[in-house]
């Protein structure tokens, strides 16, 4: 009788002895000291395999659950097998290996593979590239729903005259120091130290080349700035005006918060987790104000704030 044999070594099961059995089969006392356990189902396994899910398994489980393949790389068309790590972005997948040895990565989303380069600023993506704000974009299209946006947190805006596209290595002063004080490769990293966009005496700055996910948020603060700018006599809110505290912060939330509300979950991540680059502790305020008393609540602190700068009373 087939059971009555080891498994392994075909060997009768010597009576009296303890055997291991499980799986529809017998493993004698011997081989199974040799063995392994399965980490899924326990079975003593001479050798065991690596899957991808379920760990180092035996032969049974692996052939009862073979591994999935979770889709195909979009750089090498390999498949990928699930539980394998993978760059999945812009509904495509890209497995580890293309990942990992990539010649080049686009600035904006760090796929790894760019179809073209932005003067002074790295490579981009098929992905990002169409999607990328600039000279030529229709501005008006993007920034122009922000105008009644902004009017009801008091700020009477209009679509800026004049955008500047600038070259970052400027902002951050990277072409004077060598190596930079500011380690930049990517968008993400950039936005560490500043805001892609900037409003200054009258003019907007901005990163050429911005993704709109990125580009209308910082643009919708940086009309407020501006706005607020104008009507208080400030040339910025940069970090050198005491009085410019509160609309920092002010403009900060309202960036967020576009952010926020268009659905640019990974852009208001990123402006949640580093807004010390310009703002204090009043930025968390007024979002603790604003889970309190909702935006309502947040509108009118802000106007009175704001109002009070006028008066001198901050
Ligand atoms: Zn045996
Ligand atoms: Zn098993
Ligand atoms: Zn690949
Ligand atoms: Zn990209």
């Amino acid at each position: 009788m087939e059971a009555e044999h080891c498994y392994y070594c075909q060997g009768p099961i010597p009576s009296g002895q303890s055997f291991y059995e499980g799986r529809g089969v017998k493993v004698c006392l011997n081989c199974f000291r040799g063995a392994k356990a399965c980490t899924h189902c326990g079975f003593p396994a001479k050798e065991l395999k690596n899957h991808p899910k379920l760990g180092k398994v035996c032969d049974f489980c692996l052939a009862e659950r073979p591994p999935q393949t979770q889709g195909q790389c979009h750089l090498c068309q390999r498949e990928i097998k699930e539980g394998e790590r993978e760059y999945a972005e812009h509904g495509v997948k890209v497995c580890l290996n293309c990942f990992n040895t990539a010649k080049s990565r686009c600035f904006t989303c760090r796929f790894p593979k760019t179809v073209s380069k932005l003067e002074g600023q790295g490579g981009v993506c098929e992905f990002c590239k169409p999607r990328l704000i600039g000279k030529g974009s229709d501005l008006a299209g993007l920034l122009g729903p922000l105008v009644p946006f902004l009017a009801a947190f008091g700020h009477p805006v209009t679509l800026p005259k004049q955008l500047v596209f600038l070259d970052w290595r400027i902002v951050l002063g990277m072409q004077k120091e060598d190596p930079p004080r500011f380690p930049v490769n990517f968008l993400d990293e950039y936005v560490h130290w500043a805001y892609p966009a900037y409003h200054l005496d009258q003019k907007i700055y901005v990163l050429p080349g911005l993704p709109a996910p990125w580009f209308v948020p910082v643009l919708c603060g940086q009309m407020a700035a501006l706005e607020l700018c104008q009507r208080h006599g400030l040339k910025h809110l940069g970090l050198g005006q005491a009085r410019a505290v509160f609309p920092r912060a002010w403009v900060h939330y309202l960036t967020y918060s576009t952010a926020l509300r268009l659905g640019h979950l990974e852009v208001a991540k990123k402006l949640r987790r580093w807004p010390e680059v310009y703002v204090g502790p009043e930025f968390e305020d007024l979002l603790r104000l604003e889970s309190a008393k909702g935006p309502k609540g947040v509108i009118q602190l802000g106007l009175k704030r704001l109002a009070d700068l006028t008066q001198g009373r901050w």
